[in-house]
């Protein structure tokens, strides 16, 4: 059996399955059950939001030969008309794509027909889709039919700039706006679909879809489609594969980073930032990812129920890993070396070269110890007899005189913080 992607495979057929779309649904039903249909819609909203497919579940319940479509407002789906509308290939649904044929010449094709009667259903329905393409002249020659049509023949326009299409045709049509889907309703349709196809999936990856798909049902199924092959079409679908696919500066590679600078290892560091930049030269949003971890990682140290909800379940456990081990001397010092970075970063002509030298400047820096091990370290040295080491080295914070800074730099030996 041929794979039929998901998109067409769960494009809604009848209107009780157009998800977000209640006031269109629910006016368009009340209209066909009482027999007052208007005789040309225009249909608009961003792309993939289901313009089309709705145009066609109207020509279907228009057209299904059930008895009761007209009745209940839902098309059988089944019948001689339902399935040709469905493939396209109803001689009395006629689809055209204003895009490709913009003139007038194609215009007068299509009111040359209007005055003959339907080959085998009730009505003759016209689908322009992105209406807003045709020209002047043609937007013209459709005004007269478009005021007075045949009774059996119905348009339904449909487009992703009204702006662009004339007041005079707007007048003449009712309009409906398909709302762009959230990323929770988007989110929960991917959902529901894995469950139908036997997938599962960790819940970010499907947010993460929703979110790139701003708001089209359509991009979202083939970005899914797309991952589940990229994922081999294995049961689990884990939101790092998603990450990795839709090209996002994946979380798990910068903390692989973000870990690299805590070592103090410049040449690991230097190699993933090298694989950032062949894919993207953004340095400034890297560092703002950088910034974003520091963040979290800080927030984790500090707070018992810091929550990583944006987070796998794999960088959750990195990110609570690291922040056992780091010093908060030391995040605090990273934090402020990444937002003078951020800052340099923005007025260089070389964002490249300024990022690298913040990562040396990172490694080396960051990896000294902090004040109190360094004490502890000096204090050793000096006075080996010392028992009370603590309390010495409270009054040495509290003197904080040159000698003691000289100390520090005498006993500074480059220890890594991990
Ligand atoms: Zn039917």
């Amino acid at each position: 059996m041929s794979y039929l992607v998901l998109a067409r495979k769960y494009r809604p057929q009848r209107f009780d399955e157009l998800i977000g779309q209640e006031v269109l649904v629910t006016t368009l039903s009340n209209a066909i059950k009482n027999n007052r249909l208007h005789h040309a819609y225009i249909l608009t909203g961003i792309r993939g939001v289901g313009k089309t497919t709705t145009a066609r579940i109207i020509a279907k319940t228009l057209n299904c030969e059930n008895a009761d479509a007209a009745k209940s407002a839902k098309a059988c789906g089944e019948c001689e008309n339902c399935r040709l509308i469905t493939g396209s290939k109803h001689q009395d649904v006629i689809e055209i794509d204003a895009a490709s044929r913009t003139g007038v010449d194609d215009i007068r094709e299509i009111i040359d027909s209007i005055a003959y009667a339907p080959v085998s259903s009730r009505h003759k329905i016209y689908i322009i889709d992105e209406v807003h393409m045709l020209s002047n002249n043609a937007f013209n020659a459709l005004l007269k039919t478009l005021e007075e049509p045949p009774a059996h023949v119905k348009f339904i326009f449909a487009t992703t700039e009204i702006r662009k299409v004339p007041v005079t045709i707007l007048s003449r049509c009712q309009r409906f706006d398909l709302r762009r889907l959230d990323e929770k309703e988007i989110a929960s349709h991917l959902k529901n679909i894995l469950v139908k196809e036997n997938f599962e999936a960790e819940e970010l990856g499907l947010t993460l879809i929703a979110k790139v798909s701003e708001g089209s049902v359509r991009d979202s199924l083939s970005l899914l489609d797309q991952a589940l092959a990229n994922n081999n079409h294995q049961k689990f679908l884990s939101a790092d594969l998603i990450e990795k696919m839709l090209g996002l500066n994946d979380k798990t590679k910068i903390l692989e980073l973000f870990s690299a600078l805590l070592r103090g290892d410049f040449s690991e560091s230097s190699q993933i930032f090298n694989e950032f930049y062949s894919r993207s030269s953004d340095v400034l949003q890297l560092l703002q990812d950088l910034l974003a971890i520091t963040h979290k990682t800080t927030s984790t140290k500090l707070l018992k129920d810091y929550k990583l909800d944006d987070c796998s379940k794999f960088q959750q456990d990195k990110i609570h890993e690291i922040a056992k081990e780091i010093s908060l001397n030391s995040l605090t010092r990273i934090w402020q070396m990444l937002v003078k970075g951020a800052s340099e970063i923005t007025f260089s002509s070389s964002p490249k070269m300024m990022f690298e030298m913040l990562m040396m400047r990172i490694c080396y820096l960051a990896a000294l110890p902090d004040l109190k091990q360094v004490l502890l370290i000096v204090d050793g040295d000096k006075n080996p007899q010392k028992k009370n080491q603590e309390k010495n080295i409270d009054q040495k914070i509290d003197e904080n005189n040159d000698e003691l800074i000289n100390d520090i730099l005498r006993s500074f030996e480059g220890s890594k913080l991990i």
